[in-house]
């Protein structure tokens, strides 16, 4: 069964059992009400006959005196303490006989149906020195009671059933706009089932409901995978592109080997050369690849207390006297230590310092300093900078400011995407502040060990 018929069914049976039970209880308390108050009204008559008439002491009835108390199809009469009629008046002879005189010392009243009518019959207990004498019977037709039964019988089954079909049919319309969205988000599903390609829902209504978010939530998603899988796509063609660069260069050295031979003993020696370059660059390529793709989504395995001045200090000793430039090491504490996986940080650190010799000439500066929650990196150059609009792309994998330029620094563009995928193992952060012609500097933040 489908939903929409399922709440449907569901909403119309709630509201006609609601009805029928709240039609039952005021249709009883209706009739209850009205009953008592015809009761109330023939007590009062009651009450006012015995006074004056003096019915107590003579126990006789006038019935032209008495006319006005009676409506038609009614009876009063005064009964006996052994429930005999001692007198009676009365415009309805069947009436009289089919209700039976009945002795009461109590004031109380009864409904006795008769010809398909309800009859009220009412006592009223006459008194003499004290004593219960006898007891004034009142009876009448309750046909105005019929009359109202039927009207208000009539006018709750009409509303019960313009209540019910209303119902059914604002169910059917509020089913069909809330399944609306879903039925789409189904048939989008299912195009992308069968297509394979990633597709948004349209969402019509902005009413921020619950299927509203249902269908935003959805559309996040697959925006989601479709940057996912861009980026794979991306990644794999600039994995490729980059490897084919070095294969072609080989694939011709190659080729001028086979032609020439090896006599000419230049040619082959300059081939050998750069084969031995590029298949460098390669194994370094994939080796760097390789790295990225065990960070991407890791845990660090090797997680201890590493103090980031004493691994900084040993790692500018190593680059100054390596690449003979002058580094200068700027910290505001002994020791900073944070919790990570040492190899990994140095190779955070070496990528920065191997990016400021590369692009800059002159004096490098790193700075170290800690606060209370954080422990600070920062490397600073005074190099060739980064244009603007370039920085937020340095950490994407393969990007490259100057992408011929690179080529002969050696580079990969993987480097910072290296270093941030480990900061971000770390739960550290990463910032990069640059000018053009002015020199760059990278600033990461560690939260400390405890
Ligand atoms: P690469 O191996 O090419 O250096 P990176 O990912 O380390 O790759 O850097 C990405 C790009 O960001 C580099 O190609 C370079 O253009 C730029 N870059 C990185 N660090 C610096 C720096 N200190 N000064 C100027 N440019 C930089």
């Amino acid at each position: 069964m489908k939903i929409t018929t399922k709440v449907n069914l569901f909403i119309t049976v709630s509201l006609l059992v609601s009805l029928l039970i709240v039609n039952t209880i005021v249709f009883f308390l209706f009739m209850k009400t009205t009953v008592n108050m015809e009761a109330h009204l023939v007590f009062k008559n009651a009450n006012e006959m015995l006074k004056k008439y003096h019915i107590s002491e003579s126990l006789t009835l006038d019935k032209n005196l008495l006319n006005s108390y009676m409506p038609s199809h009614s009876f009063i009469r005064i009964v006996g303490p052994t429930s005999t009629t001692i007198n009676q008046v009365t415009n309805d002879k069947v009436l009289v006989q089919k209700i039976s005189p009945t002795f009461s010392t109590e004031k109380n009243f009864e409904l006795r149906p008769f010809q398909e009518h309800q009859n009220l019959v009412v006592h009223v207990p006459i008194h003499q020195n004290h004593k219960v004498i006898g007891t004034l019977e009142i009876s009448e037709r309750l046909s105005g009671l019929e009359s109202r039964k039927d009207v208000i019988l009539s006018i709750m089954g009409t509303v019960t059933v313009v209540s019910v079909l209303l119902s059914f049919l604002a169910g059917r319309w509020l089913s069909a706009i809330i399944m609306k969205p879903i039925v789409s988000m189904i048939s989008t599903m299912e195009d992308i089932e069968q297509i394979g390609t990633l597709k948004k829902i349209g969402i019509q209504t902005e009413t921020k409901d619950e299927v509203y978010k249902m269908a935003a939530t959805f559309n996040r998603m697959v925006s989601k995978l479709k940057e996912n899988s861009d980026k794979q796509r991306q990644f794999i063609s600039d994995a490729s592109h980059e490897l084919k660069t070095p294969v072609t260069v080989i694939s011709s050295f190659i080729t001028i080997l086979r032609r020439h031979g090896t006599q000419d003993e230049t040619i082959a020696k300059e081939a050998i050369e750069a084969i031995y370059l590029e298949t460098n660059r390669m194994k370094n390529l994939t080796k760097t690849l390789l790295s990225l793709a065990e960070l991407e989504g890791s845990e660090p395995v090797d997680i201890k207390s590493v103090d980031l001045v004493s691994l900084s200090t040993a790692l500018v000793t190593q680059f100054m006297q390596v690449y003979d430039r002058p580094i200068i090491l700027h910290e505001n504490s002994h020791s900073i230590f944070i919790k990570g996986d040492e190899l990994k940080l140095k190779q955070v650190l070496i990528i920065f310092l191997d990016n400021a010799i590369k692009y800059s000439t002159d004096v490098i500066e790193v700075f170290l300093e800690s606060d209370q929650h954080k422990g600070i990196l920062r490397i600073k150059d005074y190099g060739i900078g980064i244009p603007e609009e370039e920085q937020s792309h340095v950490f994407e994998r393969f990007y490259r400011v100057d992408k011929a330029r690179k080529r002969d620094s050696g580079g990969s563009g993987l480097g910072l995407a290296i270093a941030k995928n480990i900061v971000n193992l770390h739960k550290g952060e990463i910032d990069i502040q640059s000018k053009e012609h002015a020199g760059t500097e990278i600033k990461v933040t560690f939260p400390l060990t405890n």
